[in-house]
């Protein structure tokens, strides 16, 4: 197992977001986490990145217990984060943004060019906008961006939140193609998404969060042949682009 999430609880004060989840990854595998507007998913994937603290439960990486340490450090072991938003800096060129990817490697100069040129042959439509400020990308392109400011960190472990949020459809499928090759490399890979019948035909296994709670998991077919399940939790819209 890469990940074990055992018994996971997250509060913002005396408000509880994420309420004893368990969750199982074997490595190499692509996992969604499904679940209404505040359900609890964005915080028990920024709580697996470290980027929030635990209020209980365990986060094995590895088989190492990972729940007391920072956010810097599960990223030098090799877990990050895209967070919802994606968080790309406007006012820095492409390039700053992705060599903030590598910063904590140290990785700098012309092995930084190297592993920018690797990462960006399954990015394209970034290479000839190296230089351009990020800002002035489309939505598309900046999600892009920020996954290959996460790829720079050389992860094992890819958690992503909301990665077709307010993309058109076009740029949604050249976001999925990417994952799917990332995949291919052996990447682990955990979205968080709204779109559920994207997420299934991506996904080897996804769990329904509720209220917190594990609500349903199963693998991908299981839960696409449970649609009467999937539409007691999730809304309608979440089928817009089935
Ligand atoms: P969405 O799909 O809308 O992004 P989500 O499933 O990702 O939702 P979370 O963002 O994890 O849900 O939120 C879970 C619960 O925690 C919600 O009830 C939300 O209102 C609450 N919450 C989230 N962030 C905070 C915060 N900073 N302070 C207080 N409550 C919060």
């Amino acid at each position: 197992m890469i990940l074990q999430v055992e018994g996971l609880e997250v509060s913002y004060g005396e408000i509880p977001a994420v309420r004893g989840v368990d969750i199982g990854l074997a490595e190499g595998e692509a996992f969604a986490v499904l679940g209404r507007n505040g359900a609890g998913k964005t915080s028990l994937l920024r709580a697996v990145a470290g980027a929030l603290a635990t209020a209980g439960g365990r986060i094995l990486y590895d088989g190492t217990d990972v729940t007391g340490e920072g956010a810097d450090k599960r990223v030098r072991r090799g877990i990050s984060l895209v967070p919802e938003g994606r968080h790309i800096f406007p006012g820095l060129t492409v390039r700053e943004n992705l060599a903030m990817g590598a910063y904590h490697r140290k990785c700098r100069g012309a092995r930084l060019q190297a592993e920018i040129d690797s990462v960006l042959e399954q990015m394209p439509v970034l290479r000839d906008r190296l230089s351009q400020s990020a800002g002035t990308l489309s939505g598309g392109e900046q999600q892009l961006a920020a996954i290959a400011r996460a790829m720079l960190s050389r992860p094992r472990l890819l958690l992503i939140d909301e990665p077709s949020l307010g993309l058109a459809p076009i740029m949604v499928d050249r976001v999925y193609e990417l994952f799917q090759r990332l995949r291919q490399d052996g990447l682990t890979i955990v979205i968080v998404e709204q779109y559920v019948q994207l997420a299934l035909r991506f996904a080897d296994r996804a769990v329904v969060i509720d209220k917190g709670r594990v609500a349903l998991s199963g693998t991908a077919a299981e839960l696409r042949d449970s649609t009467e399940l999937i539409d007691t939790y999730l809304a309608a819209r979440s089928e817009a682009l089935a």
